[in-house]
């Protein structure tokens, strides 16, 4: 991973105002976690642990089981590990202010290609091309992510499913499977408790 890896996440965050976590180093892990964010416009956020941070991508639609169907997955800044845990509302004033639900997470293991053996993830996120397998509760099996665009200040990709025995064209958990699975509570549930927690 790039240096100064969290520097974005923490200057656009006021750590006052947010119980979203300012750190948190879990080096060595290999997890995933998709958070389901009713911000401005509803959005998965999918992060994976590369070199004890977890790199991040906006996905509008959220994660396909059927073998091939491509995502949008626009990069977003890299957070601190700690992150994949945190469930809860992010203050209206803050940004990314609105409900955050751990919809699906577990470990992954990266894909190596035969010919480049040696290559780290964070090889393969510089030269924008990941392949990596999911055991999360919802998702699981191969999955690629592949840049488009450099260009632009916010980096284009796509995520898709790549075809294994855990392809099934017509499971579409995003929708038949909205709940978190930390606390198997809906987003409005999320939204409503954190609100009695503060009036309490
Ligand atoms: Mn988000």
């Amino acid at each position: 991973m790039t240096k100064n890896t969290l520097k974005k996440y923490r200057r656009k965050r006021d750590f006052k105002n947010t119980e979203e976590p300012e750190d948190g180093n879990g080096k060595g892990k290999t997890i995933f976690v998709i958070q389901k964010h009713d911000a401005s416009t509803l959005h998965y956020d999918f992060r994976l642990s590369i070199d004890g941070a977890l790199a991040s991508w906006a996905v509008p639609k959220g994660l396909s089981t059927k073998a091939g169907e491509k995502q949008l997955a626009v990069r977003t800044e890299d957070h601190p590990m700690d992150y994949a845990d945190f469930e809860g509302v992010i203050p209206e004033d803050q940004y990314g202010g609105g409900t955050v639900m751990v919809w699906d997470r577990g470990e992954y293991k990266p894909i190596a290609e035969n010919k480049d053996h040696d290559k780290t993830m964070a090889d393969a996120l510089e030269d924008g091309a990941l392949k990596f397998t999911l055991e999360g509760e919802k998702l699981k099996g191969g999955y690629a992510l592949v840049r488009m665009d450099r260009k632009s200040k916010q980096e284009q990709w796509l995520i898709f499913k790549l075809d294994d025995e855990h392809v099934d064209a017509r499971r579409n958990p995003v929708s038949t499977e909205p709940d978190s699975v930390l606390t198997n509570r809906s987003l409005k549930e999320i939204a409503e408790e954190e609100d009695e927690k503060d009036n309490a």
